[in-house]
C-alpha cells in the first residue's frame, strides 16, 4: 500500500513523492494513522527504519498553515542527529510552506536568532542549546503542540535526562508527543510515565540479521600487524567510499593519520573534534571529496550516509547491537556492500558474542599474499553444534612464539 490512504495532507503527500519513496515503511504504516488520531506514540526502534518519516509527515499533516510559535519541538541527543533530522524534515516539508529551523550547540548564534526571530513551526533541537535558548529569552515553547523526544535511551547515557525534563516542563501540558527509542530501561520508562499520556507503543523489532546486501567477513591478524593489514585492504579492494570504525577517539585519530600519511583523502567524526570539523568531514564524505572517513561508534550511530561501499570495523565492536549498526552503514537501499572486520586474538569472544547475536558464523579470511607474521586459522563448526556458532579455535603458529589461545571445545 502506498502512502495516500494514510490520511497525510496533499501538501505533505506531494513531499513523500518528491522523496521518491513509495511504499511507507513498517514504522510509517503504524505511526503515521496514530499521531494523525492524536495519539501519544512510543517508537520502539532504530534509526534506518524510517522513523524520521513516521512523525514528521503526520506533524507536518496537522500543523496546517505557517503560525507564529515553534509548535513542533524534536530533541535530538546529537548535534549531527539534529542537522540530519532537520534536513529530512525540511525536505518532507517543502510543498507545506512550513518553517524548519535547528539549534545546537558549538556554533555562533547569529543564524539560530535570525531564524527564531522570523518565526519556524518547527524546531529540531539539541537539549543544552535549547535550553540556552530559553534562559535568554530567543525562543519559547509555549504553542508547541508537538513534542518528539527521539533517541530517548541516547539522551539518557548521555546524561541528558535532566535537561529533557527542564524542557518539558516547558512545553504545554495539553500536546501530543511522540518519543523513540531502542530500548526503554526503567528511566525512560519513568520519564514516559511522567511526559506522555496513554501512549501506544509500536514495537520494530530491532534488526539482529545483517542485510543481505552486505557481504561481511573477518580479517584476523595480529596486533602488530592491522595497521598494515589495513592499508592493504584498502591498496587491494576497489572501495568509492569507506567508513573505518574504531573504538576509541584517540585510535580513530591513529588511524586517520596513518591513511593520511599513505596518501588517501581521510576525514575523521567523533566527539572532540569541534562542530565545524565534524560538518566539514560529514559533508566532505557524502560529496566524494574524503573518500575515507574513520569515524567512533557514539559520533556515527544513526547518521544516514548514502553510497558506503565498504566499512572496514578496524576494532571488533563490543556491543553485538553496534556491529549490527556499522555493517548497515553499507548496503543501503539495494546497493550492495562489502563489511570487513580486522580481529587480533583478544577480541575472539567479541566476536562470538556477535556470532550468537546474529546468529551466523562469520567467515573468516586471510588476505593472499599478505606477509603475516601468524596466521590464525578457524575451524567450522562440527556436526551437532548450534548451527552458526563458532566452534573450536585454534591458534597456528607459523614463526615467532605466537598462540591464539586455547583450543575451546563446546560441548
Ligand atoms: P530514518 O530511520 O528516519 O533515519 O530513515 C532512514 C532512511 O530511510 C533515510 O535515508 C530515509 O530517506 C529513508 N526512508 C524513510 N522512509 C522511506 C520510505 N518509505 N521509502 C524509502 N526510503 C525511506
Amino acid at each position: 500500500m502506498g502512502f495516500t490512504k494514510l490520511g497525510l495532507s496533499e501538501e505533505t503527500l506531494e513531499g513523500v513523492r518528491a522523496m521518491g519513496y513509495v511504499d511507507p515503511t513498517p514504522i510509517q504504516l503504524r505511526g503515521i494513522p496514530l499521531v494523525l488520531a492524536g495519539r501519544d506514540m512510543i517508537g520502539s526502534a532504530q534509526t534506518g527504519t524510517g522513523k524520521t518519516a513516521a512523525f514528521a509527515l503526520p506533524i507536518l499533516s496537522k500543523l496546517g498553515a505557517h503560525a507564529p510559535g515553534p509548535r513542533a519541538l524534536i530533541l535530538e541527543p546529537t548535534r549531527e542527529l539534529a542537522a540530519q533530522v532537520d534536513t529530512f524534515f525540511r525536505d518532507y516539508a517543502r510543498f507545506t510552506g512550513m518553517k524548519v529551523t535547528v539549534v545546537y550547540g558549538g556554533v555562533g548564534y547569529g543564524r539560530q536568532n535570525d531564524e527564531l526571530r522570523a518565526g519556524a513551526d518547527v524546531v529540531v533541537a539539541t537539549p543544552g542549546r535549547l535550553l540556552d535558548h530559553l534562559e535568554k529569552g530567543t525562543l519559547r515553547l509555549d504553542k508547541v503542540q508537538f513534542l518528539v523526544l527521539d533517541e530517548a535511551d541516547r539522551m539518557l547515557d548521555m546524561g541528558f535526562l535532566p535537561d529533557v525534563r527542564r524542557i518539558v516542563e516547558r512545553c504545554p501540558r495539553q500536546r501530543h508527543t511522540s518519543l523513540f527509542s531502542a530500548t526503554i530501561p526503567p528511566q525512560i520508562e519513568t520519564l514516559i510515565q511522567w511526559a506522555m499520556h496513554n501512549p501506544e507503543t509500536i514495537e520494530i523489532g530491532a534488526r539482529r540479521t545483517p542485510a543481505e546486501t552486505v557481504k561481511h567477513v573477518i580479517y584476523p591478524v595480529s596486533d602488530s600487524q592491522k595497521t598494515d593489514l589495513l592499508l592493504e585492504l584498502l591498496k587491494r579492494v576497489n572501495y568509492n567510499s569507506v567508513l573505518i570504525f574504531c573504538r576509541t577517539k584517540h585510535g580513530a585519530d591513529r588511524v586517520a593519520g596513518l591513511l593520511k600519511r599513505a596518501n588517501h583523502a581521510v576525514a575523521v567524526l567523533h566527539s572532540n573534534r569541534t562542530q565545524n570539523e565534524r560538518e566539514h568531514a560529514l559533508r566532505g564524505f557524502r560529496d566524494g571529496r574524503f573518500e575515507v572517513l574513520v569515524a567512533t561508534d557514539i559520533a556515527a550511530r544513526g547518521l544516514d550516509i548514502a553510497a558506503v561501499s565498504h566499512v572496514i570495523n578496524y576494532d571488533v565492536p563490543q556491543h553485538p547491537e553496534d556491529y549490527i549498526h556499522r555493517i548497515g552503514r553499507t548496503g543501503r537501499a539495494e546497493h550492495t556492500g562489502d563489511a570487513f572486520t580486522i580481529m587480533v586474538a583478544e577480541e575472539a569472544s567479541h566476536v562470538y558474542a556477535i556470532e550468537r547475536f546474529i546468529s551466523q558464523k562469520i567467515p573468516r579470511v586471510k588476505l593472499e599474499n599478505f606477509d603475516y607474521t601468524y596466521t590464525a586459522l578457524f575451524e567450522e563448526s562440527k556436526p551437532g553444534q548450534p548451527q552458526g556458532f563458532p566452534g573450536k579455535v585454534r591458534g597456528v603458529r607459523v614463526h615467532g612464539g605466537y598462540h591464539f589461545g586455547p583450543a575451546r571445545r563446546r560441548r
